[in-house]
């Protein structure tokens, strides 16, 4: 029988945290590969997915799949409350204004692009300036170089220090009158820096210019409010979330959206088309053109209730103490060099390994189970800031345990011992 919502994950709040009682959630992480437990540290690529969200898409295709908005029957209701439940869902995680303000997207990279395009082109003139730092995923460079040639803008990058740090006061010397926005992340996803996004937003503000805060690598690993950063955008993927894939979000200011631009043109964004003048909706459709990934939003809907259940603080304060444990473990292996060792890090341990490629070490590690990632994590310009093309890049979320990082610190000495 049709049942509107499935019962929400148990609250685990009031249970003390168990990274084991977790992990069972996720039903991919119960296998072996290559006749091994499989251990997932390539959390910063992508997420596992726990079987309430599994099982929420199911119950969406087989009870409620529908268009939205547009036919007027049951199953088009059950669709639109889903999504519009979970657009609320996404407000209440990023402790949004108002759910107005949420714009579904397929990703961060479409998020970016959405921004780059829609509020830069009409806000971005020659000469004009925008700042990014040296920590950006290429998702959060490109979009603005393609923006930068179009209008003859210039594109300025706030360095950072040996640790991998920002370096506020030389990124505050970047910013002047020409400055239109900042694009910057919230955690990097090549050397898990955390950075300081409220100031980095004072300051932008301080001079006009608009901020937009790159979430992919932050909102699983810590808890977000969008109105004390008070940035003007925030952008996340629903995948890195324990989400499907296919689903991102635009989180926007009410007054930044209402002056902003469609992107995309076509059917959902309207509200009347002549062949001689279309009325726009006003957001979030309008910034929604077509038929969204509705189950998805959905989906993802149900893994911030999951990750809600369990509470951002507290697995913010889990992944902490797992981290530097690992730092601590893996320090201990030979000829294992950490690149990034900010003071302030969630969830990535990247690091080059003395007279190995990192291929190499990548393969090695799968061989035992261990899923890594080794390569340049489409963000080269800040590892050839430490002049490198490449590192190794665990990456831990709060299914994680310390007999996981004890088996990645195991193969790394095996791998040592040759
Ligand atoms: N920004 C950061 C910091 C990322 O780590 C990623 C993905 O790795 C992205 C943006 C792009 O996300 P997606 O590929 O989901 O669009």
């Amino acid at each position: 029988a049709y049942a509107p919502e499935l019962a929400p994950a148990a609250d685990q709040t009031r249970q003390p945290f168990d990274p084991y009682r977790i992990k069972r959630d996720f039903p991919i992480l119960q296998q072996q590969v290559h006749g091994k437990p499989l251990i997932w540290l390539d959390n910063a690529a992508t997420t596992q997915k726990p079987q309430a969200v599994i099982d929420r898409l199911s119950h969406f295709y087989e009870y409620e799949n529908s268009n939205i908005h547009r036919a007027a029957h049951a199953l088009a209701a059950r669709s639109t409350d889903a999504y519009e439940a979970a657009r609320e869902k996404v407000r209440r995680f990023l402790k949004a204004p108002s759910a107005r303000d949420i714009v579904f997207v397929r990703g961060a990279t479409e998020g970016i692009n959405l921004v780059a395009q829609a509020w830069g082109r009409r806000n971005v003139r020659e000469g004009d300036e925008i700042v990014v730092s040296w920590l950006e995923h290429h998702a959060n460079i490109v979009p603005w170089q393609m923006l930068c040639a179009e209008k003859g803008a210039r594109l300025r990058v706030a360095p950072v220090d040996d640790r991998g740090q920002l370096i506020l006061e030389e990124y505050e010397k970047l910013l002047n009158e020409k400055t239109k926005i900042v694009a910057m992340t919230q955690v990097s996803n090549a050397l898990g820096t955390v950075t300081p996004v409220r100031e980095i937003t004072a300051m932008a503000h301080r001079h006009g210019a608009c901020v937009l805060i790159d979430g992919a690598q932050s909102v699983s690993h810590m808890p977000v409010d969008v109105q004390s950063i008070d940035c003007d955008f925030f952008i996340f993927s629903g995948h890195k979330v324990f989400g499907p894939t296919g689903i991102g979000v635009v989180y926007g200011k009410a007054q930044v959206l209402e002056h902003m631009p469609p992107w995309q043109g076509g059917g959902n964004m309207i509200a009347d088309v002549t062949f001689e003048k279309t009325v726009y909706q006003g957001a979030p459709e309008r910034f929604e053109a077509g038929t969204g990934n509705i189950a998805d939003a959905v989906g993802l809907g149900a893994a911030l209730d999951y990750v809600e259940g369990v509470g951002m603080e507290v697995i913010a304060r889990y992944e902490h103490d797992l981290l530097v444990y690992a730092t601590e473990k893996m320090r201990m292996v030979p000829g294992l060099t950490f690149i990034g060792t900010a003071a302030e890090k969630a969830s990535v341990l990247s690091f080059v390994l003395e007279g190995r490629n990192t291929q190499d070490v990548g393969k090695a590690l799968d061989r035992e189970g261990i899923a890594v990632r080794a390569g340049h994590h489409c963000a080269q310009p800040i590892l050839r800031r430490f002049g490198l093309e490449a590192t190794v890049r665990p990456s831990l979320a709060f299914y994680n345990t310390c007999a996981d990082v004890d088996a990645l610190v195991a193969a790394l000495l095996k791998l040592q011992r040759g």
